[in-house]
């Protein structure tokens, strides 16, 4: 069968299977990729795409499969959502790029004005623009050195920040993200992670140790954490750890950095997670759902850390690029126009009284918030990490056109990030395969 040209909402919300998965077209398609792109560079999936949107993916073969990915909490408001697409159009015919640092333009600003609306703090606000959440995060850090003086870094065990060489010195996990790839940047230091299911506790006054006794307070120039954290595995940390990470900095003159990437834009049932324990960072940097798929990211802070940096200190050709911009915007009318932070909620309800009901040995912890849910899978009464049940179930439903996505320091957790807009049938079937699934294993 031909593929669809064009995606968005009005593609068929259905689930269907014409050719087995991955089918010819795919099959050809891997064959050339194999021979064009290195191998360090994998695909979690075995299908080529050919359109997106609502609650489905097409593949060029026209299979169409149940979305609980997101293209990892990108597409939150769907892909090629209608106002997503049509301001990033009518930019690109106006203009593709001048560079912001040598001709401005409205877009970038009015970006940055939402932002300092709709982040947490009714302080004055800053933001910068950038084109990765890694690139958000260095450029964060950079904030929080400029503004205090100091030079230390502190992140938590089990958490991503990114790849670049700053960032992966931040990220936890060593295979796949840093290995072979040190030396890392310095002055980075780790902290144990208030983890309900894997920790003991005493996490807090770990912290404290960490900061007052081996690093020196008056060394430490930000903490940076996941309110819920991400690749380790939709970790959300026990309750009251975040307020206490904030006091503990705040007493400290610490800069609290969230690192919103994954989190922010109503993924987790609030407009960004660190409103559920209302903590107001100082820095706060998003990408991921920020701008519908195109490459946009943020730093957004005080107005007073945000202008420590120099006149030229901060920027990139690329950062802010125009018709990302104007996708942002679209996707924050998106956002507001269909509720999505309440659809959130809603969805994350439907998750886990699902996943909770299927009481199977394997699952350790249903875990998560809002469109934000994950099931940390484990042998049976253990808490033994069972990476191969977390593969056995993605086979499963990846074979019968559900596309699910792993996660966890351990490669234990299956994690589900579905479109805020995919439709309540597409939600159910996608649950009815997920539960053949465990009964399958
Ligand atoms: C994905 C992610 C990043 C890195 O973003 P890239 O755009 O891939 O560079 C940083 N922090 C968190 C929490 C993330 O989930």
């Amino acid at each position: 069968m031909s593929s669809p040209t064009t995606g968005g909402p009005g593609l068929d919300q259905a689930r269907r299977l014409v050719t087995e998965i991955p089918g010819p077209r795919s099959r050809e398609l891997a064959a050339r990729r194999a021979a064009a792109v290195p191998a360090g560079v994998v695909s979690g999936q075995p299908v080529f795409a050919a359109a997106a949107g609502g609650g489905v993916l097409v593949d060029v073969d026209g299979n169409s499969f149940i979305d609980f990915g997101s293209g990892i909490a990108v597409t939150t408001v769907g892909n090629s959502a209608p106002r997503v697409v049509d301001r990033a159009v009518d930019q690109l015919h106006r203009f593709t790029h001048t560079c912001f640092l040598i001709n401005p333009y409205e877009e970038y600003v009015a970006v940055c004005e939402a932002l300092n609306r709709l982040t947490p703090g009714d302080h004055p606000k800053r933001t910068a623009l950038f084109n990765s959440g890694a690139e958000a995060v260095e450029n964060a850090v950079k904030y929080a050195r400029a503004a205090t003086g100091r030079p230390a870094v502190v992140v938590f065990d089990h958490a991503y920040h990114g790849r670049t060489l700053l960032t992966m010195a931040m990220t936890a996990k060593n295979t796949p993200y840093k290995k072979d790839f040190g030396p890392f940047a310095p002055e980075v230091y780790r902290a144990p992670m208030a983890y309900p299911y894997r920790s003991a506790g005493g996490e807090l006054a770990a912290l404290r140790d960490l900061i007052d006794v081996q690093i020196g307070a008056e060394n430490v120039a930000c903490v940076v954490v996941e309110p819920i954290q991400g690749e380790g595995g939709f970790v959300v940390p026990a309750p009251g750890f975040l307020p206490g990470v904030a006091d503990l900095c705040r007493e400290r003159g610490v800069l609290l950095v969230a690192d919103e990437v994954q989190t922010g834009f109503a993924r987790t049932g609030d407009l960004f997670a660190c409103e559920h324990e209302g903590i107001v960072p100082d820095l706060i940097t998003t990408a991921k759902g920020l701008a519908g798929g195109l490459p946009l990211a943020a730093v957004t802070g005080r107005a007073e850390i945000m202008d420590a940096v120099h006149a030229g200190g901060i920027g990139g050709t690329y950062s802010g690029n125009p018709a990302a911009c104007a996708a942002a915007l679209g996707v924050i009318e998106t956002i507001e126009a269909q509720n999505l932070v309440e659809r959130a909620r809603t969805i994350g309800a439907r998750f886990r009284s699902r996943l909770t009901a299927l009481h199977h040995p394997v699952i350790g912890e249903v875990r998560g918030r809002g469109g934000m849910i994950a099931v940390e899978l484990v042998e049976p009464g253990t808490t033994t990490p069972n990476p191969a049940a977390v593969a056995a179930v993605i086979r499963y439903c990846q074979e019968r056109g559900l596309l699910v996505l792993s996660a966890g320091t351990y490669g234990n957790v299956l994690r589900f990030l579905p479109p805020l807009v995919i439709p309540d049938h597409l939600l159910d079937e996608g649950l009815d395969l997920l539960s053949d699934a465990f009964a399958a294993l």
